[in-house]
């Protein structure tokens, strides 16, 4: 018997996503007949792609293995652009941030993402010969939106335009997958984060700008191009000072960004004329906590547009979890309160009885971890790439960075388990 992809497909993304299971929890899950599970386990374990990590024993004393994905079966290469800084690193096949390299941007210039270059050369001198052969693809979190042709615009990054995938194909001969920020932080949340295994949650990434990743029953919301989630362009008043880096005046990010809560604050203060990017906007947060009238009133504005705009998105997805995220989760003993007043206020009845807010708890790494899982998740539905995730270690005398010399680069193409609708994602 021939072993299906999709075979390979649905065991490898289960144990990606629950870390261990047993065959029969493996069969129960995904509802492949057993003989086609053990067949394809057999396979796996000989490959080295999946590992036994040790038995559950049955109250009737039958044993059953447990099995697991071998963190050393292949490694990812991942970028995360983010709007302060930009990071580099190899997640390992369970993504395992082994190895980090990383720089600040400099906001006055546009950031030329050859330099990530740098970076990756650092990463591949970092690996062994033989892991060095297991480099599967790469996954890249960007900042910023992304159109048809790979070109984005990004204005923390002095982005417009940009064209971020004809670069990076140039610096890394390997095939790479595309996804925002949201996105990819919401991958990584429901991977080993605050929503693991969660099928209807929001992340709302709050910080330099403000962005979004949602999974609804399970899939990921994409949209036609791959743009769903724009949260921070709602129009929330028409104030003219809040004008916008989208050329809007009012939108949510015009009040609750990071430099925008900083601008705020100073015009509250009577200091307009000083740049916000001189002032880190846990500052504000500081003066909140220490009673400052000014700091309080922003805070109080800012939490306000926040909860009022995620009541809209309750009130149209009915998410059982919301992940805060971003620079604002140093301020969210100011902000969780009023965003929950908020939803209470303007939800539909009973939408956010059950409805949780949470604080992100991944840390620096979350972007790099939403790129791995990316990575993972599309490799696994390209069938060449795939047959490297299950096949046997190259042989020594492979070439580089194994079995990929053409540069392949798929724009967002999460695949997950493609089946039900087109652009939204199983996992
Ligand atoms: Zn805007």
């Amino acid at each position: 018997m021939k072993i299906a992809d999709q075979w390979f497909r649905d065991i490898l993304g289960l144990l990606y996503q629950r870390r261990t299971a047993t065959r029969g929890e493996i069969i129960h899950s995904t509802g492949l007949n057993p003989a086609c599970v053990s067949l394809t386990i057999q396979h796996l374990l000989k490959s080295g792609t999946i590992q036994c990590v040790g038995e559950r024993r049955s109250t009737g004393g039958r044993k059953r293995e447990v099995l697991k994905l071998n963190s050393e079966a292949g490694y990812f290469v991942v970028v995360d652009l983010e709007g302060t800084r930009v990071r580099v690193g190899l997640a390992d096949f369970l993504g395992n941030i082994r190895y980090r390299w990383e720089e600040e941007i400099d906001l006055r210039q546009q950031y030329d993402v050859r330099r990530v270059l740098k970076g990756v050369e650092m990463i591949r001198r970092s690996l062994e010969g033989p892991a060095r052969r297991r480099l599967i693809a790469a996954g890249v979190s960007y900042t910023g939106l992304m159109d048809q042709q790979g070109r984005v615009t990004a204005v923390n990054l002095g982005w417009k335009d940009y064209p971020l995938r004809r670069s990076i194909e140039e610096s890394l001969a390997m095939p790479v997958f595309y996804a925002n920020d949201g996105h990819c932080k919401i991958l990584a949340e429901r991977w080993g984060g605050v929503a693991e295994n969660c099928p209807n949650c929001v992340y709302i990434l709050a910080g330099v700008g403000i962005g979004i990743g949602c999974f609804v029953d399970g899939h990921l919301l994409e949209g036609h191009d791959g743009m769903a989630g724009e949260l921070g362009h709602l129009t929330m008043n028409h104030s003219p000072g809040d004008r916008c880096n989208c050329g809007k005046t009012g939108c949510l990010e015009a009040i609750v960004s990071s430099p925008n809560i900083v601008r705020q604050y100073l015009e509250l203060s009577g200091r307009p004329a000083e740049d916000p990017r001189g002032h880190p906007v846990t500052e504000v947060f500081a003066m909140a906590r220490e009673g400052d009238s000014d700091a309080l009133a922003v805070m109080d504005r800012a939490g306000r547009a926040l909860g009022l705009a995620l009541s809209h998105l309750v009130n149209i997805l009915n998410p059982q979890l919301i992940v805060l995220g971003g620079d604002l989760i140093h301020g969210h003993d100011l902000l969780l309160s009023i965003i929950r007043e908020e939803l209470a206020r303007h939800c539909a009845p009973k939408l956010a009885d059950h409805l949780i807010l949470r604080v992100s708890s991944l840390g620096h790494d979350g972007g790099l971890k939403g790129a791995a899982a990316l990575a993972f998740l599309n490799s696994s539905q390209d069938r060449a790439l795939l047959r490297r995730m299950t096949g046997p270690a190259p042989p020594e005398d492979s070439p580089g960075e194994g079995r990929t010399k053409e540069p392949l680069t798929v724009k967002l193409k999460i695949g997950g388990l493609r089946r039900k609708k087109k652009g939204l994602i199983t996992s």
